[in-house]
C-alpha cells in the first residue's frame, strides 16, 4: 500500500496542499512526525502507511483561524462545549473535517489518530498512540524530558502514552491552563504504565 490508496495524488499532491495551509516551519515538523511515526510503525509491527500519513497529515488544520473551527462546530453539530475551547484542542479533533473536505482521505483509522493526536483517548488504537507519540518525540522536538520520552517510545507505546501525558498534564497545570476533560482521561487510563 501507499499513500496513493487512500488519497487520489498520494503524497505529492498532499505535500502542495500541505504548502498551501501551514508555514514552512510547520511543513518541516510534519514532516518529522511522518518519519517518527513510521519509525513507531515499523519497531511495534504495524501499518508504516497508515501511520505515515496520519503522522504527515496530523497538524494539517493547526493554522485555521478560530472562526473557521467554529463554524466547523456548526456546521457538524458537535457540542456546543467545545467552542470555549480554543486551537489547541481544536486543530487535532477538528482536523479530520477539514482533511476530508479537502483531500479527500477517508479512512477511519488514520482520521481517528489525527483527532486524538493532541488529547489522547482512554481507547487509543497502536496506530493513535504511534501519532500522539511521534508528535512528542520528533528528532526536532528540544525540551526537557524528550530524551526519556524517546527512550520509552524504544521500550513501550503504553509507557510512552503515560509519560507524555503525565508531563503534559503536569505542564497545563503549572501554566494554570485549563485541562481538556479527554486529556484527563488519557491521563487516568495511561498512568499506571509509568
Ligand atoms: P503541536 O500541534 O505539534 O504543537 O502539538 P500538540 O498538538 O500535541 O499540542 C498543541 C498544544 O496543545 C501544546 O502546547 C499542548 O501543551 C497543548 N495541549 C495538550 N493538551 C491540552 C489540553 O488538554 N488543554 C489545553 N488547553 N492544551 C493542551
Ligand atoms: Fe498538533
Ligand atoms: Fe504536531
Amino acid at each position: 500500500m501507499t499513500y496513493a490508496d487512500y488519497v487520489t495524488g498520494g503524497r505529492s499532491f498532499l505535500l502542495e496542499k500541505m504548502a498551501e495551509r501551514l508555514s514552512p516551519k510547520r511543513l518541516a515538523h510534519c514532516l518529522r512526525v511522518e518519519e517518527a511515526s513510521i519509525d513507531l510503525a515499523k519497531r511495534y509491527g504495524l501499518d508504516e502507511t497508515k501511520a505515515g500519513l496520519a503522522g504527515l497529515l496530523h497538524d494539517y488544520a493547526k493554522e485555521l483561524a478560530d472562526q473557521d473551527f467554529l463554524t466547523l462546530i456548526d456546521q457538524h453539530q458537535l457540542d456546543p462545549a467545545l467552542k470555549a475551547w480554543n486551537n489547541n484542542v481544536w486543530h487535532g479533533l477538528l482536523g479530520p473535517y477539514v482533511i476530508q473536505a479537502e483531500l479527500g482521505l477517508t479512512d477511519a483509522d488514520i482520521l481517528q489518530a489525527i483527532a486524538y493526536h493532541t488529547v489522547g483517548s482512554s481507547q487509543m488504537t497502536d496506530l493513535d498512540k504511534v501519532v500522539y507519540v511521534a508528535d512528542y518525540i520528533e528528532c526536532g522536538r528540544d525540551f526537557p524530558g524528550v530524551d526519556q520520552a524517546r527512550e520509552i517510545a524504544k521500550i513501550s507505546l503504553n509507557q510512552a502514552v503515560a509519560y507524555e501525558t503525565a508531563a503534559t498534564v503536569a505542564y497545563l497545570a503549572q501554566k494554570g491552563m485549563p485541562i481538556y476533560p479527554q486529556t484527563l482521561d488519557t491521563y487516568n487510563a495511561y498512568i499506571h504504565y509509568l
